[in-house]
């Protein structure tokens, strides 16, 4: 198939964001992103990171009665913290691992050039499609020396086989992840996407995260982490990584 993006749509700022960095989603559907790492991309958006968001397909096969509506629904999503977005055309449910499939993430690896990728969990024997998105991201941003983290998302469903190894405090950007789930009108009704089920998984993750904190009010997203470049300097507020790093 000839791949012709339904919607791109470059909302906000972009770019590299004030901070000269960006963060690149890629996953397999409009509401993977939000569901999986929006908290995230909010907290990023904030500290000056562009952000960019891909799906795959216009996850157009949705068991919902409203499928239709989801590539609207996902503008407004993005909207909401200023993302850039991008809705390839691949077939929704038949997402396969092939050259296209890895030249289209090569090519948004290329245009937004991010230190933080984030994607699907592989081996989550949840849907096809996130095998897929999740297979070629991590395949394209692990040869990418610019990438410094790459992560991948908690699945909404089947996540017994989830070890998550990194965790994110989206406390204050819970506001934000509800608003975006909740523009996905067409997708109500499913377990995953009620608002007490998002705030049972955040609160979950800040008790696995803050040991020794009282967590009930506190939000956690969580991650298994793949791929992390340091410089101590990251963790000394004020202090900033060397502009380039020195050739081994
Ligand atoms: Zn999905």
């Amino acid at each position: 198939m000839t791949r012709d993006p339904v919607a791109p749509e470059p909302a906000g700022e972009g770019g590299q964001g004030v901070s000269g960095q960006s963060v690149l989603a890629v996953f397999a559907h409009p509401d993977d992103a939000e569901l999986g790492c929006f908290g995230t991309l909010a907290s990023l958006r904030e500290v000056g990171f562009g952000v960019h968001i891909v799906s795959l397909t216009s996850g157009s096969s949705s068991s919902s009665p409203h499928a239709a509506w989801r590539t609207a629904e996902a503008k407004e999503s993005a909207s909401v913290i200023g993302a850039n977005l991008v809705i390839e055309n691949f077939v929704d449910g038949g997402l396969e691992l092939k050259r296209e499939t890895y030249a289209c993430v090569a090519e948004h690896l290329s245009r937004t050039n991010p230190s933080v990728v984030i994607t699907h969990m592989t081996g989550a024997q949840d849907h096809q499609d996130h095998e897929t998105a999740g297979m070629a991201a991590l395949t394209m941003a692990g040869r990418c020396t610019g990438v410094k983290l790459i992560l991948q998302t908690e699945p909404p469903l089947m996540n017994n086989l989830f070890c998550p190894n990194f965790y994110v405090d989206i406390t204050g950007f819970m506001p934000h992840k509800l608003a975006a789930v909740g523009q996905y009108v067409s997708e109500r009704g499913k377990p995953y996407v009620a608002e007490q089920a998002i705030r049972d998984r955040a609160t979950w993750w800040a008790r696995q995260a803050e040991t020794h904190e009282v967590t009930d009010t506190r939000y956690y997203e969580a991650f298994r982490m793949t791929k992390a470049k340091l410089h101590p300097q990251w963790l000394v507020p004020g202090l900033s990584a060397p502009a380039q790093e020195p050739l081994a």
